[in-house]
């Protein structure tokens, strides 16, 4: 009898590819040429990309002064490009919001939405499926005069509140996000508390010279990755690319992955293979 050469069903169950950005600020193009490069280098095509806050989706003038930033980093960016239809950007794209975000647009949709073609905003807390993955993203960061027992200030409210009233999460928020119980991925914008090792910390110091250990990251974000055990978790704020694997007990480790800017090049991206089996497995780049 002929050996048969046909291919078993796990071998033509195919790999996906993913990526992960880090801040963008408005430089969408940026984004596009590190996605677009991975892509030529491996000779693989990517399916989808998720990204950690501080997209900066303005898309005029009006929407730069609900923005939390000093005025000389307020810049319209990218976006109006995508927005008015002159470009395509050529991938689903998820994101949830940071600290430097438009608040006056994003919260229109505190639940989320498609924004233009394929820029799909999460919401203030959310949970979506993507190619079969969990995948919960809570947006803003902690800051303790926002947090404990506070309501969100209304969108009619935004010309009269400081811009900085809107870039924390709140306690209903958190609370929201741990009643979905479990993720196969977290997009949070800083970092997870007690992560950084004393080599990176010392890293971290040569840039930001008074950072203290106690500094980098949240409680509730630790918080959130204990509750919900997510196999991966992304993050961005800091503007420095960081792995840290966290075990949560003998078979549940969590790997967080800390990304840098798109200005800072490759160290802004981080690719990840999805196996028929839904490991997630980061490809170095
Ligand atoms: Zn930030």
């Amino acid at each position: 009898m002929v050996k048969s050469d046909r291919i078993s069903p796990r071998s033509q169950e195919k790999q996906i590819y993913f990526a992960a950005v880090g801040d963008v600020h408005g430089d969408i193009y940026t984004m596009l040429g590190l996605l677009h490069s991975w892509e030529q280098k491996q000779q693989k095509a990517l399916s989808f990309v998720l990204q950690v806050g501080d997209f900066e989706p303005h898309r005029h003038a009006d929407d730069l002064l609900t923005m939390d930033a000093p005025t000389k980093y307020k810049q319209l960016g990218d976006f109006p490009d995508f927005y008015s239809g002159k470009a395509d950007f050529p991938y689903p794209l998820y994101f949830i919001g940071g600290n430097h975000e438009p608040y006056g647009f994003l919260d229109n949709f505190p639940h989320g939405r498609e924004i233009a073609p394929n820029f799909n905003y999460l919401g203030r807390v959310n949970s979506i499926e993507v190619a079969g993955l969990k995948i919960v993203g809570v947006s803003g960061i902690y800051k303790p005069d926002l947090f404990a027992g506070k309501s969100r200030p209304t969108l009619e409210e935004i010309n009269d509140r400081p811009n900085k009233d809107y870039i924390g999460f709140i306690e209903s928020e958190i609370e929201r996000a741990l009643n979905y119980n479990c993720a196969d991925i977290l997009l949070l914008h800083d970092w997870v508390s007690d992560i950084i090792s004393p080599e990176a910390l010392a890293l971290f110091q040569q840039r930001y010279s008074n950072a203290r250990y106690e500094q980098i990251g949240n409680e509730y974000a630790r918080l959130l990755v204990e509750t919900l055990q997510p196999q991966l978790v992304l993050c961005g704020h800091m503007h420095f690319k960081y792995r840290y694997s966290l075990p949560l007990s003998l078979e549940i480790t969590s790997n967080i992955c800390c990304l840098a800017n798109v200005k800072q090049g490759k160290n802004a991206i981080a690719v990840f293979c999805l196996t028929p089996q839904k490991q997630i497995i980061e490809i170095p780049n």
